[in-house]
């Protein structure tokens, strides 16, 4: 037993999602471990998409420090976990579960954190506030995007997707910056805008290229898509083309798990170029 946090020496934790094979997350977390001398094992948890209301509760039982959640049980694992934080309370979805000390579970979401960060490492200036924002896609990604850049001081954000109804909910549920615009006015969205983010499943390895023209796009814009299969997707293919910087997916998913070890493990890991060369390779 460690004598700080009463709980065994040998840290465990895991990602639970169904199918869940491809998950990077055991070769991020395991690479931290190792690094930074913590005793431990992340591994895989297949979840059946019935068996989570068993699965989730037995993880203190099961000595865990906590776990990632991925689909499809995203949304229903918050009504399964003690407390949910205030933001993943607003995202309507977590992504980390931690074991508290009275083996209680409590709920976060970090993507947002990881997308936030993923825009730093690429510009260590960047600013919410530098100009319009454009979201392209309202699903679980977009929410999490949406209501972090709103946090750091967006002043307009611009919310494009192909159901204009999700889009347009999502505005009214959130308030300002948030404005739904419809999924046709998507080129002419992109006047004046400093940062573009695709959220949508479009350009992802097995769909079809994201359609969109970027005539309009400001060339001083910042590209961003938090598709990270394939790393350079078309859309930031073509941005990059036309001279823009671009950030793909990868920063996302690598600092969207820095808190999570923290919590699990008392080690904030920094995401160093070792890592996304290790990470890099898998994809
Ligand atoms: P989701 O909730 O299913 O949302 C999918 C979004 O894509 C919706 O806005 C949907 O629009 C749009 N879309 C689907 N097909 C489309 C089409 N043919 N044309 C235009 N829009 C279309 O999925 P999600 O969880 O948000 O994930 C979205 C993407 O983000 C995935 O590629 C996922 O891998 C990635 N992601 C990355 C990270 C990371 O750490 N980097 C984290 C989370 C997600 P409708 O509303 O009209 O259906």
């Amino acid at each position: 037993m460690s004598q700080a946090t009463g709980q065994p020496a040998f840290g465990l934790a895991g990602v639970m999602g169904w199918p869940v094979a491809h998950s990077r997350s055991p070769k991020i977390h395991n690479h931290w471990l190792e690094k930074h001398g913590v005793p431990g094992a992340y591994v895989l948890l297949p979840v059946a998409p019935g068996a989570l209301p068993v699965a989730l509760p037995g993880l203190a039982a099961l000595g865990f420090r906590g776990c990632n959640i991925t689909i499809p049980h995203k949304v229903d694992a918050m009504a399964l976990v003690h407390a949910v934080d205030a933001n993943a309370r607003r995202v309507g979805a977590i992504n980390t579960v931690v074991v508290q000390a009275d083996g209680s579970l409590k709920g976060f979401n970090n993507d947002g954190f990881g997308y936030i960060q993923s825009l730093l490492d690429r510009e260590p200036g960047w600013r919410a506030d530098a100009g319009p924002i454009t979201v392209l896609g309202a699903g679980g990604a977009a929410r999490a995007v949406v209501l972090a850049l709103a946090d750091r001081g967006a002043k307009e954000i611009r919310l494009v997707n192909r159901t204009f109804e999700k889009a347009d909910a999502l505005a009214k549920e959130f308030g300002a910056p948030i404005k739904a615009l419809p999924w046709a006015e998507r080129h002419v969205a992109l006047a004046d805008v400093a940062l573009l983010v695709n959220t949508t499943s479009q350009g992802m390895h097995g769909q079809p290229p994201l359609d969109l023209a970027l005539d309009a796009l400001p060339l001083r814009a910042l590209v961003s898509d938090v598709i990270y299969v394939p790393l350079e997707t078309p859309l930031l293919a073509a941005a990059r083309q036309r001279g823009h910087a671009t950030v793909n997916g990868l920063g996302m998913l690598l600092h969207q798990a820095r808190p999570a070890f923290q919590a699990w493990f008392g080690v904030l890991p920094e995401v160093t170029p070792e890592l996304r060369r290790i990470i890099e390779a898998t994809l």
